[in-house]
């Protein structure tokens, strides 16, 4: 499977000049940052193992991610959430409905600590586990290779002077942000969609303890709750499909173009500053989402 490239789309978002590069076009079924981050499990031969074991929620991009990695390795994926509403087991849909077709065990668990549970009882030499949104080490594998991306598309259009070009995402684990700041010599900025700017502090730091690879955190006037609904939300990303035709997430990319909105940076629209946005996939969530919305609005 390939899915190493993926094409930068220049367009105009507030009449403004923007690029995106396209993950979301990376592959049929692997796409995304979740693809960037499983990308070294697919990659590299595990003879001993059977059986992926990881946990999130049942509507999560990656148990979908998972359950295409799974099965291309023809390993079995064992997914422990929390809670699944008796409406989503009576209509599947999403990430849920397609990662029970490829054969992922979805399991109902209350723990409080999910994480301890499963590594202190789940674990052997035939498992591999993988921690909730791919927060592991090894997805800095997949990532630098989207930094490589982004380097070569940097030099091709001549962007010597690295204060020329910023590169702004969503963060849920902080991961991607982490990886990409720690392999790339342009200003990575993020926003937290997951519990605030001092949470993905902390999970910068769990990934890398020097400050000097963090990326910069976007701090939002307001405070959002993840996969809540915000009226907000909808309508900006509402606005940003009418005026780009790309969709997007609608769970971390909403807070993403509200967060890019700040920037000065942005604002100024300078011929020369360039912006970089990571279209990190997940639309297969966005039936559930768009649902809910509809509901609600
Ligand atoms: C998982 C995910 C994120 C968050 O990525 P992190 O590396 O956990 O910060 C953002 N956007 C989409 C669409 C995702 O699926």
């Amino acid at each position: 499977m390939n899915c190493k490239n993926s094409p930068i789309t220049k367009t105009k978002f507030r009449n403004k000049i923007l690029y995106v590069k396209r993950d979301d076009l990376l592959h049929k079924d692997f796409s995304g940052n979740k693809a960037r981050k499983f990308y070294y499990f697919l990659e590299n031969d595990f003879p001993n193992i059977k059986k992926i074991v990881s946990y999130g929620s049942a509507q999560a991009n990656s148990l979908y991610s998972l359950s295409v990695l799974a099965k291309i390795k023809g390993m079995k994926l064992d997914f422990y959430v929390n809670h699944i509403s008796s409406f989503l087991k009576q209509n599947p849909q999403g990430n849920y409905k397609a990662a029970l077709e490829n054969g992922a065990n979805i399991i109902e668990k209350t723990e409080n600590n999910i994480q301890r549970y499963i590594e202190e009882n789940l674990l052997n030499e035939e498992t591999l586990f993988i921690e909730e949104g791919g927060r592991v080490t090894e997805a800095q594998y997949g990532i630098e290779i989207l930094a490589q991306e982004i380097k070569l598309w940097a030099e091709e259009n001549n962007i010597n002077d690295f204060n020329n070009l910023k590169i702004v995402l969503p963060s849920g684990t902080g991961t991607t942000a982490l990886f990409l700041q720690k392999n790339l010599p342009f200003e990575v900025l993020s926003v937290s969609c997951v519990g605030g700017s001092e949470y993905l502090k902390k999970q910068f730091f769990h990934l890398e303890e020097n400050e000097k690879y963090h990326p910069t955190i976007i701090t939002m006037p307001k405070k959002y709750h993840f996969g809540k609904l915000y009226k907000e939300f909808y309508e900006i990303w509402q606005e940003v499909k009418n005026e780009t035709k790309i969709e997007f997430d609608l769970l971390y990319d909403p807070l993403g173009f509200l967060a890019l909105n700040t920037l000065k940076y942005f604002e100024e629209n300078i011929e020369e500053n360039k912006i970089l946005y990571i279209h990190q996939g997940g639309l297969l969530g966005n039936e559930t989402m768009l649902e809910r919305y509809k509901r609600k609005y």
